[in-house]
């Protein structure tokens, strides 16, 4: 079975996009693939976070990747927390030894994100290396993702190639980002040209899956759109309605020429109070699902398996890394 690999930041509660992106993805490939499902505690730290939040969020995090439908039963089905395996962060450092700084400085992500704090931390700058030793440790061949990551994967490509070239072995498998056809970026319900992100400062501009009924219908009846009162797909002129149709395509499954159909006779506020809908029916479903995990034992048993299958594998290839490099006696 070939591997395939994600993990969403513990940085916050998780959203609808973190969903498209992430989750949904997983659980729609977990039987095809021996799946590696891990909470990247060590990268929500590249920001300030309150040490308890952070717990509580990572043990939320496991909570909704069940109450989603992630199969832990499933024997070819791990999940883990980066931070209970010390070997990404030693791959890391490695790999921070073969990446260079004008690497970091040109991904998307670090220049938008720095933008954000005066006084930005190094991990924020080196973490899409720690995201690529995450991935090359296990020799994941897929990566689930968003359109946001995908330059981090890409980058966790070029560190791997570069890698056996220098040491002349097939060290690491080149991994792929798996983006789905729809859903890649959820955008921001107010700032609609902007992605949709867990860690936002303005809570109406996101749907987060522990979000009650009355705050799902006023973020969706209040999301930005156009005046144009047109329903049509169109993401680079109507950023705002096509996002409404993606989220309601990622939760309904009906594609988005079927709701183009269906809704191209009525106005936005048709469209808005039926996405309303399906969101409360699935989002209700999930908060009940978890709710009745969160009580039981099943997660830090799922925890501790993952833990020590994962921390076997991952030693077995950085031992083999870290004789290449010649560190050591
Ligand atoms: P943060 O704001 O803390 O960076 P985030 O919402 O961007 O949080 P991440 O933990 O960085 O979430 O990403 C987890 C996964 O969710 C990644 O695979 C990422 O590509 C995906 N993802 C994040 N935001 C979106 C989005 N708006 N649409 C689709 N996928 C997304
Ligand atoms: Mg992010």
């Amino acid at each position: 079975m070939d591997r395939l690999l994600t993990g969403l930041q513990p940085s916050g509660c998780l959203t609808i996009g973190n969903y498209s992106g992430g989750i949904k993805q997983v659980i729609n490939y977990q039987a095809n693939y021996e799946t590696f499902l891990f909470v990247p505690d060590m990268h929500a730290t590249t920001v300030t976070q309150d040490p308890d939040e952070l717990r509580k969020n990572i043990k939320s995090a496991v909570g909704l990747y069940l109450a989603c439908g992630v199969d832990v039963t499933r024997p070819n089905m791990h999940l883990y927390i980066q931070s209970e395996n010390l070997y990404h962060a030693n791959l890391s450092w490695i790999l921070e030894c073969h990446s260079y700084y004008g690497e970091m400085a040109r991904m998307h992500q670090f220049k938008e994100k720095s933008k954000l704090h005066e006084n930005f931390t190094c991990g924020l700058v080196t973490y899409p290396v720690l995201m690529a030793a995450d991935i090359l440790l296990y020799d994941a061949k897929y990566v689930p993702t968003g359109i946001d990551q995908k330059q981090h994967v890409e980058l966790a490509r070029n560190l791997a190639i570069r890698f056996n070239n220098r040491y002349k072995d097939e060290f690491f498998v080149v991994p792929e980002p798996l983006l789905p056809t729809i859903g890649a970026k959820i955008r921001d319900l107010q700032e609609p040209t902007k992605k949709m992100s867990k860690s936002t400062t303005n809570p109406k501009s996101a749907i987060f899956l522990l979000d009650n009924e009355k705050d799902i219908r006023k973020k969706i009846m209040s999301a930005q759109t156009d005046s144009e009162a047109r329903v049509a797909f169109d993401e680079e002129n109507k950023p705002g309605v096509s996002n409404l149709l993606s989220i309601y395509s990622v939760f309904s499954g009906m594609s988005i020429e079927e709701l183009v159909e269906k809704f191209s006779g009525g106005g936005y506020g048709d469209l808005k109070k039926a996405l309303a809908e399906v969101l409360v029916e699935k989002l209700t479903a999930i908060q009940d699902n978890y709710s009745k995990i969160m009580q039981s034992g099943i997660i830090d048993d799922a925890l501790d398996a993952g833990r020590d299958y994962t921390n076997a594998i991952a030693k077995e290839k950085y031992e083999k890394v870290r004789r290449a490099v010649g560190y050591g006696r």
